[in-house]
């Protein structure tokens, strides 16, 4: 009998047909996208999902106009555009700082630099401010992060609310593997962080979780060959490093999918500053707050898809972003913040139309590394068509530069002389914003570097005395 059934060919047809529905099934379980498609409107109905997870990448230095997503011509960026693709993207917006410590302390706190009082090296945010991590701890979160930059150690204020806030042993690098800034040493490569997050969805992925991960490796320039497509000057590595990091997140993206979590999981990714390549004479970042070192990618993928890509014009900014994602969780929002909810911009997209937008800051302390020397604050402010840079005269001379910025973003050329009236105007807010009445919680502890502290902070390429 079982000679007869071999030979028919009924039975390989059948057999086929068997391989082929299990094949299938298995790409409808382990499929690539299993998110329902949804309107736009479902956006509001987020807050009524009651085991969304949030994961919240941060990857450190990314500028927003090297993303494909954000117009690049280089297709550097590949995972990242495509969660804008189905999702949200706020097509403006801006970081608070170019320097990590102060413009993480801005974005944790929706306060804005002048408020938070984390200006300088040695200062911390203060035990008493309300950081999101513990708003999403009460209510009923598992609070987890993976974070490779000492400026946002737990020493600094940073851990609070996160009930494990961790840096994952560095693991060696392969030669394959390289990291071409020179000024820098940190251990490691985000492929550690990327580890643990997996490590972390396999034994928490059944619990509703916060995890937050600082990714490096842009601000690391660590790229491997199969990312080596774009040539050998800085700003060509900084798009190979890019375009690694794309992998990375890819490769995490592709593990919610695979343990069915992306379709309960808000992913939200954004950025601390950008970098400079010489546009306005310096290279880096943490020095000014020029376009290129403020203006940062803030993209959101639901636990559905979005049959056209939702994007925001009008201008947000990293203070903005948690008053928003805890609007749209229907939680409470942080007391006193500057940051506002960006629902109603969402809102009026959804609509086809755009709200007027209140004027916007960024700010770094010039002398935010050297310890015996005064303040020298350096603001920009955005309104309207038009912003500003402003520095209060101190080591140097007192500069005010206005630029078009709706029509020239990066800044190339000054409208002093032909606007003055807008540029005092201006200066006038700025000097307002650099007055600004303390928090709730007062001033910003500071706290005494130690020698391991001031080692890893070096590492990353700056000065600190
Ligand atoms: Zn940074």
């Amino acid at each position: 009998m079982w000679k007869r059934l071999f030979d028919s060919r009924w039975f390989y047809w059948v057999a086929l047909a068997l391989m082929l529905v299990l094949f299938t099934l298995s790409q409808v379980r382990f499929g690539t996208n299993p998110r329902p498609m949804a309107t736009p409107e479902a956006i509001a109905g987020l807050s009524e999902i009651e085991d969304l997870n949030i994961v919240f990448i941060l990857i450190d230095t990314l500028r927003a106009d090297r993303l494909g997503a954000y117009g690049h011509e280089r297709a550097t960026s590949p995972a990242i555009d495509a969660l804008a693709a189905d999702g949200l993207r706020f097509a403006r917006n801006m970081s608070q700082s170019s320097w990590t410590k102060c413009s993480m302390a801005s974005m944790w706190t929706a306060h804005y630099p002048v408020r938070t009082g984390v200006t300088r090296s040695e200062d911390a945010i203060s035990s008493d401010a309300q950081m999101p991590a513990e708003i999403l701890r009460e209510a009923g979160y598992e609070t987890y992060a993976l974070w490779r930059n000492a400026w946002v150690g737990p020493s600094f204020g940073f851990s609070q609310g996160f009930e494990v806030y961790h840096s994952p042993r560095p693991s060696p690098i392969p030669p394959s593997i390289r990291r071409e800034k020179p000024t820098t040493g940190v251990a490691g490569t985000d492929q550690d962080i990327i580890h643990s997050a997996r490590e972390f969805f396999r034994t928490h992925g059944e619990k509703r979780f916060f995890l937050y991960l600082h990714l490096m490796d842009v601000h690391q320039y660590v790229y491997d060959e199969a990312s080596a497509l774009f040539g050998t000057t800085y700003s060509d590595i900084y798009d190979n490093s890019i375009h690694w990091e794309d992998r990375l997140v890819g490769s995490l993206v592709a593990d919610l999918d695979r343990r069915g979590l992306r379709e309960k999981t808000l992913i939200v990714l954004a950025s601390d500053h950008g970098e400079a390549f010489g546009e306005h004479g310096r290279e880096g970042h943490a020095r000014d707050v020029y376009s290129e070192v403020v203006t940062t990618p803030l993209i959101i993928s639901f636990p559905f898809r979005l049959a056209e890509p939702l994007v925001v014009d009008a201008v947000s900014e990293n203070v903005d972003l948690w008053p928003t994602l805890l609007d749209l969780l229907g939680l409470p929002p942080i007391e006193g913040a500057n940051g506002r909810s960006l629902v109603p911009e969402i809102q009026a997209s959804i609509a086809g139309e755009e709200l007027e937008s209140a004027p916007r800051y960024a700010h770094i302390d010039q002398s935010w590394g050297r310890k015996d020397e005064d303040p020298q604050p350096m603001v920009a402010v955005t309104e309207g068509p038009y912003r500003l840079i402003y520095r209060e005269a101190g080591r140097g001379p007192r500069r005010a530069e206005l630029y078009a910025y709706a029509s020239d973003r990066q800044e190339s050329r000054r409208i002093d002389n032909e606007e003055p009236e807008v540029r005092e105007r201006m200066i006038g807010l700025a000097q307002a914003y650099l007055e600004s009445e303390a928090p709730a919680w007062g001033d910003a502890p500071e706290i005494e570097l130690n020698d391991a502290q001031l080692q890893q902070l070096r590492a990353l390429g700056y000065e600190v005395e």
